[in-house]
């Protein structure tokens, strides 16, 4: 498979506190990472250095061939390629299902109309929310408007998605059809780089699963590797703790 990100030498600082210390790690097309780690650990910093709403303090991220962090990049355009859902859904309020969705492809992209709502309708499906289009965000339960969120993603038909904690503010039974639309978009090859701590799920759908620590990626391995043969007793304690 095809490099999607590549990303070498990362390193992201606020003031003297070092988040991300000298990552190198490479994404393949199609991959599904699951990024674990304690809180803290730089988790969302790294998603967001990867689309880059972080800037790097140095290193590289590389995305389909493109420096993300040369400063003559468009991050715009290299955006479009790229979903992300974020613990707090971010829907827009005082916009219906249907526009939440709609609204950047229209926007961004000035797509046809009529296009844009049979893809709306395409993607309100597969999140099994056909009947929720005309009504506003409120109305929702948590879980609803998480699967909103993640059509509102997709209809920008990006080819990588990042998820931060997508299930960490939902109540426990709203959690299991987040996770599904999650695995449905694995399972059709999306390369998805997925903050989580749901260990079932990550030993379930990830390809890699990658174990930060204080800024450390101390594990990259399969599921299998990391959950069952952790190389780093740091990782041994957080996964004593989780599981
Ligand atoms: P995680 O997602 O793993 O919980 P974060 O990436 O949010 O961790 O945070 C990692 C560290 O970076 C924490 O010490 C946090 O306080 C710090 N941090 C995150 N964002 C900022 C910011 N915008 N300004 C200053 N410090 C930040
Ligand atoms: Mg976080």
């Amino acid at each position: 498979m095809k490099e999607k990100i590549a990303i070498e030498n990362l390193v992201k600082k606020f003031g003297d506190n070092t988040v991300l210390n000298d990552i190198t790690t490479s994404i393949k097309e199609g991959e599904v990472i699951c990024v674990i780690g304690p809180s803290g650990s730089g988790k969302s910093t790294f998603l967001r250095c990867l689309n880059r709403l972080e800037e790097a303090t140095s290193g590289q991220i590389i995305i389909d061939g493109e420096h993300l962090t040369d400063k003559k990049t468009d991050i715009n355009q290299i955006r479009q390629h790229i979903g992300m859902v974020f613990q707090h859904f971010n829907l827009f309020p005082h916009l219906s299902v249907l526009e939440n969705i709609t609204l950047a492809p229209l926007d961004v992209k000035g797509k046809n109309k009529k296009e844009t709502e049979e893809r709306a309708d395409e993607l309100l499906q597969t999140v099994g929310l056909s009947d929720k289009k005309n009504v506003y965000p409120e109305s929702l339960s948590g879980g609803q408007k998480q699967r909103v969120a993640i059509a509102r993603a997709l209809a920008m038909n990006p080819d990588i998605m990042l998820f931060d904690e997508p299930t960490s503010a939902l109540d426990p039974e709203m959690v299991g059809d987040v996770l599904q639309v999650m695995k449905k978009l694995a399972d059709q090859g999306m390369t998805m780089v997925i903050v989580t701590h749901e260990m079932g799920f990550a030993k379930e759908v990830a390809n890699r699963i990658m174990f930060i620590d204080d800024g450390y990626f101390l594990e990259d391995g399969k599921p299998d590797e990391v959950f069952n043969h952790p190389k780093n007793e740091r990782t041994k304690d957080f996964l004593d703790k989780v599981l």
